[in-house]
């Protein structure tokens, strides 16, 4: 194996998005937006499209093109595009375009014009994020303008959507109200006379938890990627995760009691013990703060970080227990074997598994695809 690397399992992406699939009527729209959450957006949507999506999801332009590039021609929607960026180009590749005020609007009517067929727009709306999407009292100026760009052939209004915000606390009474919310603008949008054949709302959360939000088309995430944003859920359908990271273990070495351990001599052994150092740090993606915290799988059992997460690598204590060079650590994974998982590392630290995976799925350790079209 590499000196680190993250294993992309592409069959359990593959049936995640298959059982994803089965908990609902809808279309899904698998989300691969920054790099496929770490696993690598390709090969992601590829398995994703295996697994049954018929759409993509991405937040910005490049990351559409990127798919667009490797032949991928599944419907796919970019949903994050700054005022003034030119889409003529997204028009033309058929890539779906979100907007959320007058200037977007425009700006796809525009390209569609110039295009000679109509740019395709999902209208946002803000049912509660208070992040994307037009709030209410814009509402019906954007789905009047929409309408007239529509029946000049400017566009075609493929969707109208919005994005929950509390969807991982079950029962939180902000579900609901975003659902009302979602309701109203669809029913200002439909007298404004717009027909959206794509109506979404859904992410992992909102499928695993609210069948009533799932429409026409749901957008999950990271249950693509086998992790739940609601632990213990789904009980019934149980996700895989897809990403392994590793690592060879530069050196082993024995040292005295009172040996000190990495930057600051934060660790300090206790009894002579046994000390490897992993080849992974901060710039891949380890997070500092599980310094003195942080696990990894190593010589059949989990291993606590000794010291300070440095740039390039990391020590672990094994106390008594041998090690030799070039052993394996397991930083994460699926957890079959004992080693921690992401939520595990997310618990550590504070953070939530998607920041696990998207920070280690760029890191230097080298991505090896296992499974599927790999
Ligand atoms: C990232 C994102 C999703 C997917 O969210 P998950 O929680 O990973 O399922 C869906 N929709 C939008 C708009 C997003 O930005």
């Amino acid at each position: 194996m590499e000196q680190a690397e993250a294993v992309i399992d592409l069959d359990a992406i593959a049936s995640n998005v298959a059982q994803l699939g089965g908990l609902t009527s809808a279309e899904v729209m698998a989300v691969v937006k920054a790099d496929g959450y770490g696993h690598g957006a390709v090969p992601a949507a590829r398995a994703a499209l295996r697994g049954g999506a018929s759409w993509l999801g991405v937040a910005t332009l490049p990351e559409a093109y990127q798919l667009r590039d490797a032949g991928i021609t599944a419907p796919l929607l970019a949903w994050l595009i700054a005022p003034g960026t030119p889409v003529d180009a997204a028009v033309r590749r058929d890539v779906d375009l979100s907007c959320a005020t007058l200037g977007g609007l425009a700006d796809a009517a525009a390209a569609g014009r110039s295009a000679g067929r109509p740019a395709r727009v999902h209208l946002k709306i803000d049912t509660g994020l208070s992040r994307g999407g037009a709030t209410a009292d814009r509402w019906l100026d954007l789905v009047t303008a929409a309408a007239k760009a529509q029946a000049d052939g400017a566009v075609q209004v493929v969707g109208v959507w919005s994005h929950l915000a509390c969807a991982d606390e079950p029962g939180h009474p902000s579900v609901d109200r975003q659902l009302a919310a979602y309701h109203d603008a669809l029913a200002v949008a439909e007298r404004a006379g717009l027909r959206p054949t794509h109506r979404h709302l859904a992410n992992s959360a909102g499928l695993l938890t609210r069948p009533d939000t799932h429409f026409d088309l749901v957008r999950p995430g990271i249950a693509c990627y086998g992790l739940s944003p609601v632990r213990g859920w789904p009980a019934a359908a149980p996700l895989r995760p897809a990403m392994t990271v590793r690592a060879r273990v530069l050196i082993g070495k024995r040292v005295p009691a009172g040996a000190g351990v990495s930057y600051g001599h934060t660790y300090r052994t206790e009894r002579p013990s046994t000390l490897a150092v992993v080849p992974l740090g901060y710039a891949d993606g380890v997070f500092r703060a599980a310094s003195n915290a942080g696990q990894v799988w190593l010589g059949g059992a989990r291993r606590t970080i000794a010291g300070r997460v440095c740039m390039d690598q990391f020590v672990v204590d094994l106390g008594d227990d041998p090690v030799a060079d070039g052993d394996v650590a397991v930083l994460f994974g699926p957890g079959d074997d004992g080693e921690p998982t992401a939520d595990d590392w997310a618990d550590v630290v504070g953070t939530i598994s998607y920041e696990v995976v998207c920070r280690l799925g760029v890191s230097r350790a080298v991505r090896r695809y296992v499974g599927g079209a790999s």
